[in-house]
């Protein structure tokens, strides 16, 4: 057990930096979130409106464990599906698994607030309007700059949770002189707004998550608490069919629209101003071989790990991360020790969920009109259905269960490797040997996964 340290600093109050917070503080630490935005509970409706999350088994466990999923769960909307439209408006629906399989969208602002709000309800200190802009490990101070101007200030062990571009993990790159690595998708993103009816009624299926797949570029629907939906557009940011670059004027937006969603243009009577509003932000992945650093700091969340939405998982992963951490923090005596494990236990799975996430997104953009790739995920509902016990497709395992993500990475190659063996050349599954199937997860996948 860890006893010196008195006072816990964590840098960042986005999603993880309070959560890892409620959790130190019920170990008995001082802690403090030293966060660079005003306080985001003061935000006006307006200026926090905010992308949304889609939660899922991992940061349902994580609030469990703080015994909050309930509560949290209040101001969440059950997704049970993808309804995909296409350019003629077709709907074609689903369903993410079998019964019980639900994810919930929830805003980011609110999930924001509400864990601000639990950690400060349980003695957590907050000092908003603040950015931490250097940090001296010598003297172990920290350099915050606010509008009252700079002053320095001690810190005991500092936590890294401030996300993608995160200055402490500058700090303990500097450290290890190592550089961090960071692959561009080039893919970039732009909110835009889609409102209920004057009736306050959803303009568009309440309990999916919508889609307007268009291979490298896609728009995408997360129902609110509200039943609005907030919708975010995907494009590719430089090369490509169509990018950001070439929508430069309200018309080619228009044309834009009308071309590849005309059926999504009735129901956002704002989008053209929304567009030209909101900026488009890039999409990349973190890679970072450097955690922390001897016994006073260490990263978690994005500033270890940011990933690439396409698996709804970075703030799944983010408060996977403090769990792990959790769990480790009796089995050690030193801080450094502590951070070293999580840093071993973790980045594996960290990694596993970057590789998958960038798969996803060239699942989603390429091969939705691949035929053998189509063939793949029928059979692989079919045997889901068939054996429920036994089979969980990747998707599954990521989202439905707490599978380490690198078991779930390397199982999930071993699965698609045995499916393509079958050689199926149709959609009849009638001839399947499932008892053949069913020998070889439980021989294999099973067993594997016991271990
Ligand atoms: C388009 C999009 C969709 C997404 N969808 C999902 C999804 O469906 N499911 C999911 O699980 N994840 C999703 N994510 C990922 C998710 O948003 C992130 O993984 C999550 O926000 C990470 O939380 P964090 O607290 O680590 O970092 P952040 O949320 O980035 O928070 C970092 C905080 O640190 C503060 N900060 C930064 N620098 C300083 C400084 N120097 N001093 C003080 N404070 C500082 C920032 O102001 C911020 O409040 C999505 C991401 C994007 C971009």
């Amino acid at each position: 057990m860890i006893k010196t340290t008195r006072k816990i600093t964590i840098c960042g109050a986005g999603l993880i930096g309070p959560y890892l917070a409620i959790m130190m503080s019920n170990r008995g630490f001082e802690v403090e979130v030293i966060e660079k935005r005003d306080d985001i509970r003061k935000a006006t409706a307006e200026s926090g409106r905010s992308i949304n999350l889609v939660m899922t088994s991992r940061g349902i466990n994580a609030l469990k464990k703080i015994k909050l999923w309930e509560e949290a769960k209040k101001i969440t909307m059950p997704v049970s599906g993808r309804m995909m439209h296409s350019v003629t408006g077709e709907l074609t629906y689903q369903p993410y698994g079998g019964e019980g399989d639900v994810n919930y969208s929830i805003s980011r602002t609110e999930l924001n607030r509400f864990l601000i709000d639990e950690a400060e309800r349980i003695g957590v200190k907050f000092i908003f309007g603040t950015s931490v802009i250097s940090v001296d490990h010598k003297n172990k101070v920290l350099m915050l700059e606010s509008k009252n101007g700079e002053k320095s200030y001690p810190y005991e062990v500092l936590f890294g949770t401030d996300g993608a571009g995160s200055v402490v993990r500058k700090k303990i790159l500097s450290l290890h002189n190592a550089k961090d690595r960071v692959d561009w998708l080039g893919v970039g993103y732009k909110e835009l707004f889609m409102p209920t009816t004057d009736g306050g009624k959803p303009r568009i299926d309440i309990n999916s998550l919508h889609i307007w797949p268009r291979g490298k570029h896609m728009l995408m629907a997360l129902p609110n608490l509200d039943q609005s939906f907030t919708m975010t557009l995907y494009l590719s940011s430089k090369e490509g069919e169509i990018t950001f670059d070439q929508l430069n004027n309200i018309s080619d937006v228009e044309n834009y629209f009308k071309t590849y969603h005309p059926d999504s243009i009735e129901h956002m009577p704002n989008y053209l101003e929304d567009f030209k509003m909101n900026k488009a932000s890039k999409l990349g992945t973190v890679r970072t071989d450097h955690w922390f650093y001897e016994d006073q700091m260490c990263l978690i969340g994005d500033a270890a790990h940011a990933i690439v939405p396409f698996f709804g998982q970075g703030t799944n992963a983010g408060l996977e991360g403090c769990v792990v951490f959790n769990d480790l923090f009796d089995q050690h005596e030193s801080w450094e020790s502590l951070f070293s494990d999580f840093f071993q236990t973790y980045k594996k799975n960290a990694d596993a969920i970057a590789t998958m996430a960038e798969e996803n997104y060239i699942e989603m953009s390429e091969k939705v009109g691949d035929e053998k790739f189509l063939r793949r995920k029928k059979l692989e509902s079919f045997l889901h259905e068939k054996l429920p016990s036994k089979f969980l497709n990747r998707y599954m395992m990521v989202t439905y269960s707490n599978i380490p993500y690198a078991n779930v990475y390397e199982v999930g190659k071993m699965q698609t490797e045995f499916l393509d063996s079958l050689n199926i050349e149709n959609n009849d599954f009638s001839n399947i040997d499932l008892f053949k199937v069913g020998q070889f997860l439980d021989s294999v996948i099973v067993e594997k996964l016991k271990k």
